[in-house]
């Protein structure tokens, strides 16, 4: 039997929200118990897939092939394990597949409403993705913030859950922000008061409430917080804000949340295992290296774009006892002239050349790829980047005038980048790349192969374009060789041989890096930087 735990949150999005049901989900799981966690995002969209990064953060990959919000990633990095499609659930696939059923005729004669119709496949899917994963603990965040129209069905949907499922068997979390006044020197809980009045207007009395703010709650904010809530003061834990997200779970059980989410679950308390845990934390904190990375893509305004690599970047940088410094670098400005590229090199520094689409800012970083091979900087360049060091090698080193990606220019005489065969038929967008964990065999004396130290490796991917494979013996003859293969004999990883760290890959590592077991792709990154 599954026991759940809902977190909803209130005043603001972007709270942090995912860090805190990230972070019981890692404490729970630490203390031995089976979990999983589930986002559900209120939108029509059926993922995430077609939405834009700025607007939206960066989309997730599951290794089944999922375009996810990036909570998901959190959950990953935090449990330590795989999450599936199925732990994503959006408006648009309740609806989808309400709809689709009333198709079928599976509700003949009946009116098909948002209570039960909509609010009983919603608790369907809960219960479905919990069982299949064998979970003890379901941690479901509902996305938004109470009070959303939108959010309303899922809300009462949890609200059902505890009724059907009993009152020991549902938890109820609220994540408020708690503001501190700058002017009048004070914690404010008036926000927080708002938001729980209007969850317990619609049938939600919440158990624990965990307070995000600029600092720690105060033991009279505490109790006011109590008194207006119906919350014991005990049950309201403070989460400041913090440098380090990975020491979120370590301040929230310090203050006993676990022992108390145990408590009113009804299970024996067993007491967290955080060693390992701990010792990732401190090295990230008081790492005395710097490791100055440069990120160069689009979007790079928004953190958030990114966030899988900046988080794998730090996971492979801990194990070199260095903190990294992550400088953005916007390829448009380079494109139009604003950046001199040259200015960006530094020999001890690492570059990143982000993923992509389109064609806006391609050229800059093209412009970017060929200062960083000819000057032989360490350089990494991911799904898109390794696309565009194709086309720069060929351009530049193997002659081919104009040689391009065929996502960036249709006519180019030389499609060094091109469509994969079985795009070329798609005309729905949304879901159908490249996607997921696929395998690829490593070419023995490469340094990718050194990094992996394994022939065959597994890596998630998100494309639909390749490096053409009637490219390769030129791009080879040149010094850019394949250092791994997919399945359908494309390129996955190449590099150019005999540099420092000159790698490109097809895939998304990030996807795949944890805390505890970085990606080899970035630590060999992070190693040649450092130089050890
Ligand atoms: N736009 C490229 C493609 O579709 C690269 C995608 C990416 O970087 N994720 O193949």
């Amino acid at each position: 039997m599954t026991k759940y735990i809902v977190v909803t949150g209130g005043v603001l999005s972007s709270l942090g929200k995912g860090i805190v049901t990230a972070s019981i989900a890692n404490l729970l799981s630490r203390s031995g118990y089976s979990v999983t966690a589930i986002k559900i995002d209120p939108y029509i969209n059926i993922d995430a897939g077609t939405m834009n990064p700025y607007a939206h953060g960066e989309v997730f990959v599951t290794d089944d092939g999922a375009e996810t919000d990036l909570d998901i990633g959190h959950y990953e990095r935090f449990l330590g394990k795989s999450l599936s499609r199925a732990n994503n659930i959006t408006t648009g696939q309740i609806y989808l597949s309400v709809i689709e059923k009333e198709r079928r005729g599976d509700y003949l004669g009946e009116c098909v409403q948002v209570i039960p119709h909509i609010t009983n496949e919603i608790k369907a899917r809960i219960r479905e993705v919990s069982k299949s994963q064998g979970a003890d603990i379901a941690v479901i965040e509902v996305g938004g913030t109470v009070g959303d129209i939108e959010g309303l069905p899922f809300i009462e949907a949890m609200r059902q859950l505890r009724l059907e499922e009993g009152f020991n068997n549902v938890l109820y979390i609220h994540v408020a922000l708690v503001p501190y006044l700058k002017s009048v020197g004070e914690i404010k809980t008036k926000p927080l008061q708002h938001s729980v009045q209007e969850l317990r207007r619609i049938g939600v009395q919440p158990d624990i409430i965990i307070a995000r703010g600029e600092k720690p709650l105060s033991d009279e904010a505490r109790r006011k917080i109590s008194l207006f809530t119906n919350v014991q003061p005990d049950m309201i834990f403070s989460d400041p804000d913090v440098d380090n997200i990975y020491r979120v779970p370590l301040i929230l059980h310090s203050q006993g949340l676990t022992r108390k989410i145990s408590e009113r679950l009804g299970l024996p308390y067993r007491e967290p295992d955080l060693s390992s845990w701990e010792v990732f934390v401190d090295k990230l904190d008081n790492a005395s290296r710097r490791v100055k990375i440069y990120m160069v893509g689009k979007y790079t305004k928004v953190r958030d774009s990114y966030i899988s690599i900046v988080e794998a970047v730090k996971h492979a940088s801990a194990e070199y006892m260095a903190k990294p410094e992550i400088t953005w670098v916007e390829a448009t400005d380079i494109e139009n002239g604003k950046i001199d590229p040259e200015g960006l090199l530094d020999r001890d520094a690492g570059y990143i050349v982000l993923p992509g689409f389109g064609r806006r800012g391609a050229e800059g970083k093209i412009k970017m790829l060929r200062l960083l091979r000819e000057n032989n900087m360490v350089t990494l360049g991911i799904c898109f980047g390794l696309q565009l060091m194709a086309v720069e090698v060929a351009r530049n080193l193997a002659g081919l005038e104009r040689a391009s990606s065929t996502e960036i220019d249709p006519h180019t005489p030389h499609p060094v980048v091109d469509l994969l065969e079985d795009q070329k038929k798609i005309t729905k967008l949304g879901g159908t790349m490249r996607l997921g964990l696929t395998r690829s065999r490593l070419v023995k004396g490469t340094l990718v192969h050194s990094l992996y130290g394994s022939i065959e490796v597994y890596e998630r991917h998100r494309h639909r374009y390749e490096v053409n494979p009637k490219y390769i013996d030129k791009l080879e003859n040149v010094g850019f060789i394949v250092s791994g293969y997919s399945d359908e004999g494309f390129p996955d990883f190449m590099e150019m041989k005999g540099y420092r760290f000159f790698i490109g890959t097809q895939a998304h590592p990030e996807y795949r890096s944890r805390p505890l077991s970085p990606s080899p792709l970035f630590l060999g990154l992070i190693r040649s930087i450092v130089g050890l």
